[in-house]
């Protein structure tokens, strides 16, 4: 069964025991990846529920830095994460919510942990929105009938995305594996469902919660990140100023995208020398903003107040953060998505280069082509890549450098503000032409006329070379191959790594041959 079934069976199994469950001392809401107050469907039922039985709601966080290792989580977002916490829990306190940090070391042991803690403060009933990798699928399902057992109602609900996995199906009854027909009923469903936008109150001051029992829960720590996951000195600062924490940095920078960008979204989104798109995907994947505040916030300020009609930008936005639900819905029907495997197993017998100084090169931005090492440096500095510029270098580590796209899976993994598993694994399958509608396998981006397309005057390319920023014209896309190879010799930047159509008909035979073996 999916993981999403084992969670079904285990809800369902125990749906009668919960409905008879009376709230004893406290309710409790347990964050995970919904950092924020508002628009949060789980704690806005226990805050309900809290309230009309008169009784405190307390609200947990479980730091696990296993978890933080095997999320591959990177020191920036763990960074980010942390500082969240610290005004969530300010946000909390002020409306007399205690918000209960704990680190517990071995994940394993988180939901034997969860429940001792529900039993010393009395809870009857712990709410949780689901997440849906497959770990956390099953550990809830656990958690689900360890609860039972013990006379607690716990409920996981679907609040991630904006249609819940599973709604949309073909005329065949399927999952959607291509985006275009999923999008065209995704649009039509929303439309007819339209309380799937609508907004979760946070919760109300609960003056119960001053209590005896959970009075004290107001004190606990947060702690800094694990030694393994901590931001170097070096760029802490810098981290920290481009991204402040919280939900309340998420609303203005929705409001302000909003405000000034999104008009002209459809015609600057591929540009990355423009800002021209969000800069969500950090509270996106954080939890600080909710998918569905982003969508609905855009489509009132929309003409018709639809979603694919009316301002060009705002339809086009809208359809990009659909790319998002479109990938958790393939993780929830495809798991094994998860576990390293290709989407289409066909692709599984490609012979990969592997090779350790092609990766060195790639990884820290020095293959020789300039879009590619500039926007490889655009996330050393930021932990954050424009989205054409994550398809390039996708495309050239899996094509032109034939090396194993999970390579570049889990090093965007590990420095990513936003790394987010099944966006991530739904852009590298669809670079490496291994994943749900995916780019076909002999289609190989030219890093070269990317760059010109893209980047036409090079002023991404110097912002982040600065060792090219004499270069001039268009040498700067290719500085050796255009009579700017002494300036840029002399500047320390490398020759190409490969030769690009060398590179191309190399994979290409390679991919060919692969997939034959299968
Ligand atoms: P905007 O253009 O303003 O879009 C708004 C929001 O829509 C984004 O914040 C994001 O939540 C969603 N979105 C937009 N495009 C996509 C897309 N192609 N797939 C899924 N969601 C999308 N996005 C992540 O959030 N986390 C990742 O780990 C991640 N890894 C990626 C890896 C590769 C190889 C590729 C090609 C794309 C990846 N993306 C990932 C998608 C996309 O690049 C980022 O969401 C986007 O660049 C974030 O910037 P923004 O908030 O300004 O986006």
């Amino acid at each position: 069964a999916r993981p999403i079934e084992v969670l079904a069976s285990a809800m369902e199994e125990t749906a009668g025991a919960r409905k008879e469950v009376q709230v004893r001392d406290a309710v409790v809401h347990w964050f995970k990846m919904d950092l924020r107050t508002h628009d949060n469907r789980a704690l806005w039922m226990a805050s309900q529920k809290a309230r009309e039985a008169g009784v405190p709601l307390v609200c947990m966080y479980i730091v696990s830095p296993q978890d933080f290792e095997a999320h591959l989580r990177a020191p920036i977002r763990i960074d980010f994460m942390l500082r969240t916490l610290h005004v969530l829990k300010a946000d909390l306190a002020e409306l007399g919510i205690p918000l209960y940090v704990e680190t517990v070391e071995k994940r394993k042991e988180i939901p034997t942990r969860i429940v001792e803690l529900l039993e010393e403060w009395g809870a009857s009933h712990l709410f949780a929105n689901m997440e849906y990798e497959v770990d956390e699928l099953r550990r809830e399902a656990k958690l689900v009938r360890m609860c039972a057992e013990r006379s607690i109602a716990m409920e996981v609900v679907h609040d991630t995305c904006v249609v819940p996995p599973g709604a949309l199906t073909t005329g065949a009854g399927k999952q959607y594996s291509v985006y275009t027909p999923w999008y065209k009923s995704w649009v039509p469903h929303v439309h007819a469902n339209p309380e799937l936008l609508d907004l979760f109150d946070p919760p109300a001051p609960n003056p119960e919660s001053t209590r005896d029992k959970v009075a004290a829960l107001f004190d606990s720590e947060i702690p800094e990140a694990p030694e393994t996951k901590r931001l170097p000195d070096k760029d802490a600062k810098r981290f920290r100023a481009l991204y402040p924490a919280g939900e309340h940095e998420a609303m203005d920078r929705l409001e302000k995208f909003v405000a000034e960008k999104i008009a002209s979204y459809h015609a600057k989104r591929n540009l990355p020398a423009q800002p021209g798109t969000s800069n969500i995907s950090v509270h996106l994947a954080a939890g600080t903003l909710s998918a569905r505040t982003a969508v609905r916030y855009a489509r009132d300020r929309n003409t018709t107040k639809k979603l694919n009609e009316g301002v060009e930008g705002i339809k086009v936005w809208i359809s990009e953060v659909a790319w998002r639900d479109f990938y958790k819905h393939v993780l929830v029907h495809w798991p094994y998505v998860c576990m390293n495997k290709p989407f289409k197993p066909e692709y599984s017998n490609i012979t990969w280069s592997y090779s350790a100084e092609h990766f060195e090169a790639w990884s820290t931005g020095r293959t020789g082509y300039p879009i590619v090492d500039a926007a490889m440096r655009q996330m050393q500095h930021m932990g954050w890549m424009h989205n054409r510029l994550r398809m390039v270098v996708a495309s050239f580590l899996c094509k032109d450098l034939l090396l194993d796209w999970r390579m570049g899976e889990r090093f965007f993994m590990e420095n990513l503000v936003d790394g987010d598993f099944a966006s991530n694994n739904g852009g590298w399958g669809f670079s490496a032409s291994v994943g749900v509608d995916p780019q076909p396998y002999f289609r190989v981006f030219n890093p070269i006329l990317q760059s010109e397309k893209f980047d036409p005057e090079g002023k991404f390319i110097r912002k982040y070379l600065p060792e090219l920023r004499e270069v001039k014209g268009k040498a700067i896309h290719d500085p050796y191959g255009r009579g700017a190879g002494a300036l840029a010799k002399r500047a320390g930047y490398p020759q190409m790594i490969v030769e690009h159509q060398a590179a191309r008909q190399k994979a290409i035979d390679t991919y060919k041959e692969g997939i034959k073996l299968e």
